[in-house]
């Protein structure tokens, strides 16, 4: 059985068909232009594919509650021609297809809980620490929306006593995401992050943060695991740096068998950077079986 998959970025769409199995057949990548050039060329990728369902893992905000008007819509994104647009509406308009509909790093949280490192487990979190930073949220075997979704990238975070760099989100001076994401790297230190690789102090900050950020969630979310993806996280030498200063944050407070074993709950992402479309194939198989 073949599906269709669509993560939509700010800057690029990746289109796929998978199998029920999470394999990817084959793939493309366009440029995100403005709906009316972008969303005809979605559909005339999909139009002759035979997929039964598409999934749809979208840049944000957007609304995911299913009794409201502007369901499937892209809300009030900066992104101003994508902005209240009713995305999951226009695709199925043409393709008359079940639509699953979530966020992008939901999808990710998805990808990975289905076929990745917390395959199997009850909840878990995903970060992507890249552009910006999200958190999807997987409770009980769902992805979590509430009022909006969670938008746990922009958590308020204490600055380092060290750092004097003001934060590069436009709504937050201390946020997660105006601090750690690839970008706030860059301003603060004048220089593409991969050129920073072997400058110890960038990465001490960046775990800090991050660690902070994730002792948040373990003490809110309490997950069984967290797996952290996004360029940033390329930087694989942040890892025992992050569980080292998560453990300190915690001070012995959380007391599970986990946390005797950071080096297995903190975790990369195990779908080598298709956790996000593999998690669209899965929205779409759950919204076929919920359309029978
Ligand atoms: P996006 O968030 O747009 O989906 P990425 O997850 O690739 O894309 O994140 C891009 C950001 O990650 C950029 O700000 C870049 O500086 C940073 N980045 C990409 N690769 C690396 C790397 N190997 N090391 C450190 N930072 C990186
Ligand atoms: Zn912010």
């Amino acid at each position: 059985m073949l599906f269709g998959a669509l993560e939509a970025g700010g800057t690029k769409m990746v289109l796929a068909v998978g199998n029920e199995n999470g394999e990817i057949l084959e793939q493309v990548s366009i440029p995100t232009e403005t709906p009316a050039i972008t969303i005809p060329n979605i559909i005339a990728y999909f139009k002759d594919k035979n997929i039964e369902a598409l999934g749809i893992g979208s840049f944000g905000p957007i609304d995911l509650d299913r009794n409201s008007s502007t369901y499937g819509y892209i809300t009030s994104t900066p992104k101003l021609a994508w902005a209240n647009f009713d995305l999951v509406g226009a695709i199925k308009k043409e393709l008359q297809i079940p639509i699953g509909f979530d966020t992008d790093v939901n999808a990710s949280a998805l990808g990975e809980a289905t076929w990745g490192s917390t395959k199997g487990l009850k909840s878990c979190i995903y970060i992507t620490i890249g552009t910006g930073v999200g958190v999807g949220v997987y409770q009980n075997g769902q992805l979590l929306h509430g009022m909006l979704h969670p938008e746990a990238g922009h958590i308020l975070l204490s600055k380092h006593p060290e750092d004097s760099f003001t934060g590069s989100c436009p709504y937050h001076q201390n946020c997660f995401e105006g601090l750690a994401a690839g970008p706030a790297i860059e301003k603060r230190w004048s220089k593409k992050a991969i050129e920073l690789k072997d400058e110890q102090k960038v990465w001490e900050l960046e775990a800090y943060y991050i660690a902070q950020a994730l002792a948040n969630y373990i003490l809110t979310l309490s997950p069984h695991r967290i797996v952290l993806g996004g360029g940033v996280m390329h930087q694989e030498q942040l890892f025992p740096m992050i569980r080292t200063k998560v453990k300190e944050f915690l001070n012995g407070y959380v007391c599970t068998e986990q946390m005797n074993h950071l080096e297995h709950y903190i975790v990369p992402a195990a779908l080598h950077d298709d956790q996000g479309i593999m998690g669209c194939i899965q929205l779409a198989k759950l919204e076929l079986q919920l359309s029978k």
